[in-house]
């Protein structure tokens, strides 16, 4: 195999027809939207459809109150507001995250504080927390990202003697779990999203959990201008009931299929795998898959010729978020040096989820086109 040319230098693709589609429009799919069309409810302010997906999601999130909302970028600022955020306070926020989570904070007009993440991943360091809380501290934002799962019992030890809210950010990660717990629920509020890449996906969407009535009441009210300011449709409801019902079985083919991929590749060279961070049991959830790439040392792949090599064997691996380090001091304090943060954003690269879902053998092809990458160099 390892002489066999890679597809950028004109050999035949790994994987031919390319990444599969997403998302996937299931028989169920397609039931549940032809009826919101022929009954009507497509068109309607108000039926069954959210008001099923509510109880749905309270339900399987164990989360009491719930509000679906447009977006997991407006979830996000809806839990700060919830937990009631205001101009002047701070918010700590991990070094590297999603981009829409520094702009919530700002868009409240309170200041992002920023927080390493742990060596060699992608969550928010718990042993960093405390140092950067100030008397303007209100709120906390963590994301499990990239399957990682932060571990959300040491932040909240971490926080203890404290009134600073816990923003628990699960737009990449639904469906998975920390003991009996899922996660969205261990927060003081919960955000998902269901954008169009999603792991449940309406094309776009969000929602915000919680099991405090306070913090629900106040996301409602901000999000009720009169009406509801920031909408999910009756036919995009409709459209996400079923995936529910899927979630859990995926998650856990997702992760059978991640723990092949890990052990195929994590004694590869330049390569640092995924290590879960959480001491207790936990099902994670995958919508990418990280590895970091140490930078090339005398002609290695740079993380971009990688991604382009790789993508021409008809993987989808991409770079990552360009993460917190670097912006201005005016507008955030930064905790310490952010070396891992730094890390993070140059050296990720992330195979998107949906040949997750596909065979062992798939699985094996993936792993065994970026060890043939690896193995040659660029030209
Ligand atoms: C996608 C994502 C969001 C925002 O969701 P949208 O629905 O795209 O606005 C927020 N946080 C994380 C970690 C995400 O991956």
């Amino acid at each position: 195999m390892s002489e066999h040319q890679l597809a950028l230098h004109g050999g035949p693709p790994t994987i031919p027809e390319g990444p599969p589609s997403w998302p996937r429009t299931t028989r169920e799919i397609e039931n549940s939207v032809s009826e919101a069309l022929s009954d009507g409810s497509w068109g309607k302010y108000e039926s069954r459809w959210t008001q099923n997906l509510i109880e749905k999601l309270a339900a399987q999130f164990q989360s009491e109150h719930v509000v679906l909302c447009s977006s997991g970028t407006i979830a996000v600022e809806l839990a700060l507001r919830g937990v009631g955020v205001r101009a002047d306070d701070e918010v700590i926020l991990a070094g590297y995250d999603f981009p829409g989570n520094f702009r919530a904070i700002e868009e409240i007009g309170a200041l992002p504080v920023l927080v390493d993440v742990i060596q060699d991943g992608w969550i928010i360091d718990p042993t960093a927390v405390s140092d950067s809380i100030s008397n303007k501290t209100k709120a906390i934002v963590v994301s499990h990202l990239h399957g990682q799962i932060a571990d959300i019992a040491a932040i909240r030890a971490a926080l203890d003697g404290t009134t600073i809210a816990i923003v628990e950010d699960t737009c990449q990660s639904p469906g998975g779990f920390v003991e009996a717990e899922p996660l969205g629920s261990q927060g003081d509020v919960g955000v998902l999203s269901f954008g169009g890449s999603k792991l449940l996906s309406a094309g776009r969407g969000g929602a915000v959990l919680t099991n405090d009535t306070d913090i629900f009441q106040r996301a409602k009210i901000f999000a009720n201008r009169g009406n509801d300011a920031f909408p999910l449709s009756q036919l995009q409801a409709a459209a996400l009931l079923p995936q529910l019902n899927e979630l859990h079985s995926y998650t856990q083919r997702r992760h059978e299929n991640v723990k092949r991929l890990v052990e195929l590749t994590e004694n590869l060279k330049r390569l640092t795998s995924l290590q879960q961070a959480v001491a207790r049991e936990f099902l994670p959830a995958y919508y990418k898959v990280p590895w970091l790439l140490a930078n090339p040392t005398q002609g290695g792949w740079t993380r971009d010729e990688f991604i382009q090599a790789i993508q021409a064997e008809g993987i989808a691996i991409d770079s990552a978020f360009r993460g917190f380090t670097r912006r201005s001091p005016r507008r955030c304090r930064k905790n310490g040096s952010l070396v891992n943060s730094q890390i993070a954003a140059q050296q990720t690269v992330l195979l998107h989820h949906p040949v997750l879902l596909e065979s062992a053998e798939t699985i094996k092809k993936v792993a065994s086109a970026i060890e043939r990458v690896l193995a040659h160099d660029p030209v």
